[in-house]
């Protein structure tokens, strides 16, 4: 399957991939901490040294980053804007209060899929879908949920099951 099709089906038979993906999680529990983050880690690296974001970008198609306030304030400067009037432009509070861009795709995500403010974009944007990071295990639910946006995050889960079985 190539990277078009598995983003096409992301949302497909969501519910039976996620008890297949809560099985695996369930195996990472038992692991510790440390272990479970260089599973995850191991196969960061690999699954993204595979893809190219730029032919995919779903993530900045279908689903708005959190924004500090440093964000808000590095973005303004460089759109040499005031920060009031970015806000009034850009910017949301969602159902959980977060600040969040106001449209979906985002309205910073050019046509070719580059970002237009890659080197001021926001750290949520940096991280995403936050594989590479420590204490995976404090974040297994939202990696699950992550399978619903990112064809990366399938392909390290589902490397994870193959390799713990
Ligand atoms: S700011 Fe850039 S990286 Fe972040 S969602 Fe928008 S286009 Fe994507
Ligand atoms: S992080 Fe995931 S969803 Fe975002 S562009 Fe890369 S593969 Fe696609």
């Amino acid at each position: 399957m190539n990277l078009q099709e598995e983003i096409k089906k992301l949302n497909q038979n969501t519910q039976q991939k996620k008890k297949a993906y809560q099985k695996t999680i369930q195996q990472l529990k038992k692991l510790k901490p440390y272990d479970a983050d260089e599973l995850f880690h191991t196969q960061h690296e690999q699954v993204f040294s595979e893809i190219d974001c730029l032919q995919c970008a779903n993530c900045c198609k279908t689903t708005p980053p959190l924004l500090l306030n440093e964000d808000i304030n590095n973005i303004s400067r460089k759109l040499n804007v005031p920060v009031k009037k970015f806000m009034q432009e850009y910017v949301v509070k969602d159902e959980d209060g977060d600040l969040v861009f106001n449209q979906s795709p985002c309205p910073f995500l050019g046509a070719d899929n580059f970002c237009k403010i890659y080197e001021v974009r926001p750290n949520a944007c940096r991280e995403y879908p936050h594989t590479n990071r420590k204490k995976m295990n404090q974040i297994f639910d939202l990696t699950v949920k992550n399978t619903e946006i990112c064809p990366a995050v399938v392909r390290i889960l589902n490397n994870i099951e193959n390799a713990l079985t």
